[in-house]
């Protein structure tokens, strides 16, 4: 069931490509000079220590109450937009380690660097994108005695700042941010919304917040990892463990669970701000990332790589888009057929993805980690294994000490089946540890059927034909 609201009409509105705020933003009329005003307001820095507390997804286990939260909110998220700091002692709940007294040489030293943010505000009933995802994965990463606890410094969960809305506007049109800012005092009335036109995305009254939440740890973590990569030529790998995910939503809306593009979000971060121009872009959910593509679609210094199942939701990302104007050449898809799996992927990595990015020659690789490509996974039919999953996080971390400083970043997209999506990213999570798989433990053979070989190397053939490979 789909509502039409009030509240939401500019997020739905805009969506629609017919609505006066996207004709006005084009046109640059009185639209863009508002918007310019407003932007020139909104680019104030907020000093460090006066953002709210980093570690939110702690403060929301800690009061343990939406309405409190939702208070709370109200007071930290007010100086994010005026840049001003409130009077009173910052709130604090810190768990973790610090981004922002980097360099730090713990952090730098270790192997791997996560931020947690499951959303739990942000949830619907029986909705596969549910806030029962991020503690699953906490959970097998507790079991398989992967976290800080059991690793010291090897495993570090670092806290985290929620994004700006400055930040998220370098990648979605101001409209749209602040249409679904509107639109929660409508969920929080309602308790639930759907956002019209965005197949389907639902918002709930902490859909807003915990967005910016989301978006913000992969910031951090890309600081971090940067900042590391200055003093430790094997850097930490970072891996955020976020949801809403962000890969399909597009810069004038939300689409297919996505509500913030968190990769695309970072890739703007760390060209602004650290400098590095040459981002390389790897999503292997097992949707097409529509929502990065269409992003730097035309920008020729963010290289944009989707594998995805043929024909599955959102049905774009054919093999001939490579992008266009200066940014031809630099998107690629590669389709893939339904039932591709290990073999798959790993002549993928080794005949397009590797050369790729040896062409490409990045300063940071970002990747846009979804889980349901895996075979269990209930929405799409690849056969991905838990395997899969580590040769990948293993090659890509490998691919990035190659390339860039083993700058590397993974950002948690898709994954609905809760075991599988678990101890795949805790088998990632070994990757980067550099110690052996445990897919082995998780992996069942018996239900894999035959990979359409033929297929899947047509396919590859015709890409790198395409891209000249
Ligand atoms: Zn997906």
């Amino acid at each position: 069931m789909t509502m039409a609201m009030d509240s939401a009409a500019a997020v739905s509105g805009e969506r629609s490509g017919g609505s006066d705020g996207v004709r006005g933003e084009r046109s640059g009329g009185s639209v863009r000079r508002e918007e310019t005003a407003v932007r020139g307001e909104r680019r104030r820095r907020i000093p460090h220590g006066h953002r709210p507390p980093n570690n939110i997804s702690s403060c929301l286990f800690r009061i343990g109450s939406e309405f409190k939260f939702l208070n709370w909110n109200r007071k930290c998220y007010g100086h994010l937009r005026t840049g001003k700091r409130r009077g009173g002692t910052p709130i604090s709940c810190s768990s973790g380690s610090s981004a922002a007294s980097l360099p730090d040489m713990r952090v730098s030293n270790a192997h791997v660097l996560y931020c947690v943010a499951p959303a739990m505000g942000h949830n619907k009933e029986s909705h596969p994108e549910s806030h029962r995802r991020v503690p699953a994965i906490k959970n097998a990463l507790e079991k398989m005695e992967l976290t800080e606890k059991f690793r010291g410094s090897e495993v570090i969960e670092l806290n985290f700042k929620p994004a700006s809305v400055d930040d998220i506007t370098s990648v979605h049109s101001r409209t749209y941010v602040s249409g679904l800012e509107k639109a929660m005092s409508k969920a929080s009335q309602e308790g639930l919304i759907f956002i019209e036109g965005s197949g389907p995305t639902y918002a709930t009254a902490t859909t807003f917040q915990e967005s910016l939440i989301a978006a913000g740890a992969g910031i951090s973590l890309v600081d971090a990892v940067v900042e590391a990569s200055k003093v430790n030529p094997n850097p930490p790998v970072g891996f955020a463990l976020v949801r809403p995910p962000g890969h399909h939503a597009v810069p004038k809306g939300p689409m297919g669970f996505c509500v913030f593009g968190n990769v695309a979000v970072a890739a703007r971060h760390v060209q602004r701000v650290h400098g590095l121009k040459r981002v390389f872009i790897i999503d292997f959910d097992v949707h097409h990332g529509n929502g990065t593509n269409d992003a730097f679609y035309e920008d020729p210094d963010i290289f944009f790589l989707s594998t995805h199942q043929d024909g599955s939701y959102p049905g774009t990302g054919k093999i001939h888009e490579v992008g266009c104007g200066r940014g031809e050449g630099t998107s690629l898809n590669l389709p893939l057929p339904g039932g591709s799996g290990d073999t798959t992927m790993r002549s993928v990595f080794d005949e397009v993805i590797a050369p790729c990015a040896q062409r490409f020659k990045p300063d940071i690789i970002l990747v846009s980690a979804g889980y349901d490509a895996h075979v269990l996974d209930p929405l799409a039919s690849l056969q991905f294994t838990t395997g899969t999953y580590y040769m990948l996080a293993a090659s890509i971390k490998q691919l990035a000490r190659e390339l860039c400083g083993g700058r590397c970043v993974f950002f948690l997209e898709g994954g609905y089946n809760l075991e599988s999506l678990a101890y795949s990213v805790a088998d990632s999570f070994h990757a980067f540890l550099g110690e052996p798989s445990s897919a082995l433990k998780f992996d069942n053979p018996a239900i894999l059927y035959e990979e359409p070989l033929t297929k899947v190397k047509e396919a590859i053939q015709k890409i790198k034909h395409i891209h000249s490979l």
